[in-house]
C-alpha cells in the first residue's frame, strides 16, 4: 500500500511496460491464468516486487489511469488491494518491518502536506502495533492462525466497512477489534476503500484534467484501455449478452461479423470456417455455451436457403453441431481456450472475394461496401465510403477504425480519432459497447 509516489525520471518506453506488465498481470490473476515467474511468460516481474521504485511507479500511474477512466477504477482499485495482500503473504517477517518502517515514515511527511490522507493517524497506529507483533517470535507471516488474539487493535468501524457489514468483527463503542488472525483481511478491506478514496479525490481534483492532457499518459491510457477491452469473454465486466440481445447488438459488430450474421439469418447455415469464427466470435462477446447452443439450434432448425451447398440440419445433426460447440468452449478433444480470430488473421487466410469470413475492407469494392455499411451511416454515405475506400488500400483495419468511429459520431457518441484501435473483432465490439456504455452514462 503506497503513500508517497517515487521521484526521478523513468523512458517512456519503460514507464508503458511497467504500467501494462502490472496491468496484464492484474487481468490474468482475475482471471486465474496462474503465472509463475519460472514459467514461459513473457511478464517482466522486476516490475511487481513489493516496495519497489518501479512497483510504485506502475502503482501510481494505474491509479491515474483509473481517475480518469471510470470502467476501471473499480478493477484497479480491488486488483491493487489483492495483489498487495498477496505479496505481504510471501514477505518475511523481516522484509514486512522494513515495508511498514518506509510507510510510516511516508505517511509522516504526507502529514506535512495539504494531502490530508483519509485515517492518517489511525493506521499509524496499527501500523505501529503491527511492527511491534512481526519484531516479536509471535508473528512469522500474514498467514497467520484466524482465530489467534494475541494482539488487537482498536479501529474506527468506518475503516473497514465490508468488513463489518459480514459481522466479522466485534463491534465496541463505534469501534472495532482486529485481532492478528484478521490482520491480513483488515488490510485487504482498508487497501481497497483507501485506494478507491484516493481515486475519488484524484477525480474531482482540477489538475487530473491536465495531467490526462499529455500526450504520453493519453498513449498508455489507450493501450490499458484496449488490454482492458480485449479480454475474452467480458469477464471482466461479467457481462453476458443472450440469444435475444443479439439481433439488437449486431448493430455494433464489426462488417466481417455483421456479414456472417446477415447471411446465417438469410440463409440459415454458414460455411465451416465462418460458423467457426462466428461461434468464437459471440463466445469472446460473452455467449454462453447453453445460449450457443440454443442460437446455433434455431437457425440451424429451419430449412436451409442456400441453395442446396448444405444438407446438414439440426434435426439430423445435433451431436455433430453440439459436440462442435462444446470444443469451441474447451469442453472437448484437447479442451483447448480458443479464441475468436484478429484481424490479421482473418486478412490473412486467403480467402476469395466471394467466401464467406473475409474482412470486407480487404476484399470488396465499392459496391459491395456500399451495400455492407447499409443501413448505418445515414449521412454523407458517398464520402465516407470514398475515403474508407482511400485507406482500405493502404491499412484494412485502419479502413475499418475510421468507420467504426464514423459510425458511434453519427450516433452522437463523443469519440476522437485517437481513441484506441482495435486489433480483433472482438476489440471492435467492445470498443464500441464500451463508448455506447459511456455515452448512456452521461445521458
Ligand atoms: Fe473485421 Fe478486423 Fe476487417 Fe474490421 S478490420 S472487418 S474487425 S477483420
Amino acid at each position: 500500500m503506497y503513500i508517497k509516489p517515487p521521484r526521478g525520471d523513468i523512458q517512456l518506453e519503460e514507464l508503458t511496460e511497467c504500467v501494462t506488465t502490472r496491468f496484464q498481470y492484474f487481468l490474468s490473476r482475475y482471471q486465474s491464468q496462474a503465472i509463475k515467474e519460472n514459467e514461459n511468460s513473457s511478464l517482466k516481474f522486476e516490475y511487481l516486487t513489493l516496495g519497489t521504485a518501479l512497483d510504485r511507479v506502475g502503482h501510481f500511474t494505474l491509479r491515474l489511469l483509473a481517475a480518469h477512466c471510470d470502467d476501471l477504477s473499480q478493477f484497479i482499485g480491488s486488483s491493487e488491494a489483492s495483489f498487495f495482500v498477496e505479496r505481504l503473504e510471501l514477505s518475511s517477517p523481516k522484509q514486512i518491518v522494513q515495508f511498514i518502517n518506509t510507510t510510516l515514515r511516508h505517511l509522516e511527511e504526507s502529514g506535512n502536506s495539504d494531502f490530508g490522507l483519509l485515517w492518517r493517524n489511525e493506521f499509524s497506529e496499527i501500523l505501529s502495533l503491527m511492527r511491534h507483533a512481526f519484531k516479536s517470535s509471535h508473528m512469522n507471516g500474514f498467514s497467520h492462525e484466524q482465530t489467534c488474539c494475541h494482539y488487537v487493535c482498536k479501529v474506527p468501524f468506518q475503516m473497514c466497512l465490508k468488513m463489518v457489514a459480514k459481522r466479522e468483527l466485534q463491534l465496541e463503542k463505534g469501534n472495532v477489534l482486529v485481532p492478528c488472525g484478521k490482520w491480513k483481511q483488515f488490510l485487504h478491506c482498508f487497501a481497497e476503500d483507501f485506494y478507491l478514496n484516493e481515486v475519488f479525490k484524484m477525480k474531482s481534483s482540477p489538475i487530473i484534467k491536465e495531467f490526462m492532457s499529455d500526450d504520453r499518459l493519453i498513449e498508455i491510457k489507450k493501450e490499458v484501455v484496449r488490454i482492458f477491452y480485449s479480454n475474452s469473454q467480458h469477464s471482466l465486466s461479467k457481462e453476458a449478452i443472450r440469444p435475444d440481445d443479439i439481433k439488437e447488438l449486431h448493430k455494433l459488430f464489426p462488417p466481417c461479423m455483421a456479414n456472417l450474421y446477415n447471411n446465417l439469418k438469410k440463409n440459415h447455415r454458414l460455411s465451416h470456417y465462418a460458423r467457426f469464427n462466428f461461434s468464437l466470435f459471440l463466445k469472446d462477446i460473452g455467449l454462453s455455451l447453453n445460449d450457443s447452443i440454443a442460437f446455433w439450434k434455431s437457425e440451424y432448425s429451419q430449412p436451409s436457403k442456400c441453395a442446396g451447398k448444405c444438407s446438414h440440419s439440426w434435426q439430423k445433426d445435433s451431436a455433430k453441431y453440439t459436440y462442435s460447440i462444446r470444443h469451441l468452449y474447451g469442453l472437448e478433444g484437447k479442451r483447448a481456450n480458443y479464441r475468436a480470430p484478429s484481424c490479421y488473421k482473418i486478412q490473412n487466410n486467403n480467402l476469395g472475394p466471394v467466401e464467406e469470413g473475409g474482412c470486407p475492407f480487404l476484399t470488396f469494392d465499392a459496391k459491395q461496401l456500399g451495400k455492407c455499411i447499409e443501413p448505418y451511416i445515414l449521412q454523407n454515405k458517398e464520402q465516407v465510403i470514398e475515403i474508407i475506400l482511400q485507406l482500405k488500400s493502404d491499412d484494412h483495419t485502419k479502413a475499418c477504425d475510421y468507420y467504426r468511429k464514423t459510425l458511434l459520431k453519427e450516433a452522437n457518441v463523443e469519440v476522437s480519432n485517437d481513441a484506441a484501435t482495435h486489433r480483433s473483432p472482438v476489440e471492435y465490439f467492445n470498443l464500441s459497447k464500451h463508448l455506447l456504455f459511456d455515452r448512456s452514462i452521461k445521458e
